[in-house]
């Protein structure tokens, strides 16, 4: 029995989350979730989820929304980025099926002072829900990490109350995973804070547990947003057991949590395994795609820089036209298929290869 005979194709909503990720966690593997900023990365990263025959979780970053809208926008108001998370979605949405894997559509951290963000997506939610009884995204995260732990719970059970009706998965985070993304630079952050509690943990189950199942925690243990040298971060994936094991001693039922890993790139593939054991059903994989997706193109202009210097005339000839390699589908399709090879390593590392 493979995930299609659980899920069905396309962007998944309500329930069908859950049965996902606990399909992922029962046959012990974890979904990469790969961001992207453009219908050429989310394409490409379809396509790496088609060819290795397993579901994917496809997520947009605030700034990577405000991008997918376009940068020239303003968005002084997060209208650019509620505008690109809505448009991301919908492109998704109607491309998924074509593609014939599962994809949860998600968005990526929310901290506090970008809650207007969420507020706008959230919106875009109930009024899609209005027409077709299904939320547009799968899944939302709320990050307020950075916040009083009481504060961080009780703003995300407020939101959960909201999300639950409608068919919405959230991830939130508790602790705090260091390094700097979007914008949140958490580089001199107390190092205590790098590795969340079971206790802070067993509190968030519990609050959130009594509005619905349908959420997943991204505890930290030591993880770090971007790449850093071998040695410099102290990752313990072992630590995310003891989480589960306070958890099972409360509930009686095994492995009752749905972890989330942040700051995946650059980590080895024994951490990966352990956090997959661990209960973690998402890895998020950011820095190591973009740098990806840029070098097929890189390597493509190196390569081909005497055929892209004008429109016409290169090392063949004076009048040899050159539109077949300053097309951007010829050279950004280099960066989409060596994008599409770091989904498929991420997909290997985390077990997700042939799920369907
Ligand atoms: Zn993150």
């Amino acid at each position: 029995m493979g995930v299609l005979d659980v899920v069905p194709a396309g962007v998944l909503t309500g329930d069908n989350v859950r049965k996902l990720f606990e399909y992922a966690k029962e046959h012990q593997f974890a979904i990469p979730a790969i961001n992207v900023t453009s219908s050429s990365v989310a394409n490409a990263v379809l396509e790496a989820a088609r060819d290795v025959k397993s579901p994917i979780i496809i997520q947009v970053s605030q700034g990577g929304a405000a991008y997918f809208a376009g940068k020239g926008l303003a968005n002084d108001k997060q209208q650019a980025s509620i505008t690109g998370a809505i448009a991301a979605a919908h492109h998704v949405r109607l491309v998924a099926k074509s593609y014939g894997v599962p994809v949860v559509m998600h968005s990526d951290h929310c901290a506090q002072k970008l809650l207007p963000w969420f507020d706008g997506m959230l919106k875009a939610d109930e009024e899609y829900f209005a027409q077709h009884q299904e939320p547009l995204f799968s899944s939302h995260m709320l990050d307020l990490s950075e916040e009083p732990k009481e504060e961080n719970i009780e703003t995300c059970a407020k939101y959960f109350k909201r999300m639950a009706p409608l068919g919405l998965w959230l991830e939130m985070e508790i602790g705090i995973t260091g390094g700097e993304e979007d914008g949140v630079d958490n580089t001199d952050v107390d190092n205590a804070k790098l590795y969340t509690q079971p206790e802070d943990i067993w509190e968030v189950y519990s609050a959130l547990s009594k509005i619905s199942p349908n959420f997943s925690i991204a505890a930290a243990f030591g993880n770090v947003h971007g790449v850093y040298k071998p040695g410099n971060v102290k990752l313990h994936p072992e630590l995310l057991n003891k989480h589960q094991v306070h958890a099972e001693q409360k509930l009686g039922k095994k492995k009752p949590l749905f972890l989330v890993f942040h700051g995946g790139s650059g980590s080895t593939k024994d951490e990966i395994k352990t956090a997959v054991q661990n209960g973690v059903v998402k890895m998020n994989v950011d820095t190591d795609t973009q740098f990806a997706y840029l070098a097929g193109i890189r390597d493509f202009v190196q390569n081909k820089a005497g055929y892209l210097q004008t429109q016409v005339g290169n090392p063949e000839g004076a009048d040899k036209p050159n539109k077949k390699y300053y097309d951007p589908r010829v050279w950004v399709r280099e960066g989409e298929k060596t994008l599409s090879t770091r989904v498929k390593e991420a997909c290997t590392d985390l077990g997700n290869v042939d799920r369907l």
